[in-house]
């Protein structure tokens, strides 16, 4: 029989909370900006150029020094200016915008995204999303996919003022939850912004790496994350890994209070 203690123990230490992160976690947005940029060009053989100019300028709008308009505006310019093709301001935005609208038509979601949320609904689980990305940006992108109404709790990093990996941003979702980190999970496709950072903040962090093949879960990545390698993984993560805080776990299974099957 399960002690008062155990009990309590056991309470206390349940993940009442999913945070999610958005951008290639839930929605395929590689992907589509691959497609966009596809479209853009004429083909994607260029893409790996891309890229490498997207990722100078996505840290420099992380770190603050760029809005994201900006960031997608110097992308194009110094993208066809790579080329050998100088563009003036009114072709740089003309540009973009067929970009941009070209990425509003193929935004979607992965597939394992509607059961996952299915289930974590129908546990009782709390949702919640923590994103980097100006907000009128991605409430209209969320919108598109059906997944405006979907989360108790969302920060957006543009309209929060802070990015993830900040634990500011992660404890901010704890406290509109109403709980404590340990009792929330953040999955997110980013090792270092998503799982790590939500560790650091006390939170289980989840790595969901969709390369890692067939079947990542169980594996620990670095302290307090875990991985999986499909959102399929995650009700199995949190009902047999995650139940307990982590210094319980080997006495409760000591105990007989857990049955792990398989
Ligand atoms: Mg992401």
């Amino acid at each position: 029989m399960t002690s008062a203690r155990e009990l309590s123990t056991h309470e206390a230490g349940r993940i009442k909370a999913v945070c999610l992160d958005i951008d290639d976690t839930l929605l395929d947005s590689q992907n589509s900006a691959r497609r966009a940029f596809a479209t853009l060009t004429g083909n994607d053989a260029a893409w790996p150029v891309w890229q490498r100019i997207t990722a100078e300028y996505h840290a420099r709008m992380t770190a603050g020094e760029i809005d994201f308009e900006t960031m997608c505006l110097w992308r194009t310019r110094d993208f066809f200016a790579a080329f050998g093709e100088r563009l003036d301001e009114d072709e740089v935005r003309a540009r973009e915008r067929r970009r941009m609208a070209a990425m509003r038509e193929c935004w979607e979601l992965f597939d394992d995204v509607s059961e996952c949320l299915d289930w974590l609904r129908a546990s009782g689980l709390a949702v919640a999303a923590i994103t980097n990305a100006p907000g009128e940006y991605q409430r209209h992108k969320l919108a598109a996919v059906g997944l405006a109404e979907v989360f108790d709790v969302m920060l957006i990093s543009g309209e929060y003022g802070v990015s993830k990996p900040s634990e500011e941003i992660f404890y901010a979702a704890c406290s509109s939850l109403g709980l404590a980190p340990r009792q929330v999970a953040h999955v997110g496709n980013s090792l270092e912004v998503d799982a790590e950072g939500a560790a650091r903040a006390g939170m289980h962090g989840v790595w969901l790496d969709r390369s890692a093949g067939d079947s990542a879960r169980g594996r620990c990545r670095s302290a307090g994350v875990s991985v999986i390698s499909s959102l399929y993984e995650l009700p199995e993560l949190l009902v047999c890994d995650l139940s307990y805080p982590r210094e319980e776990i080997g006495e409760v299974l000591r105990g007989g209070g857990l049955v792990v099957s398989g």
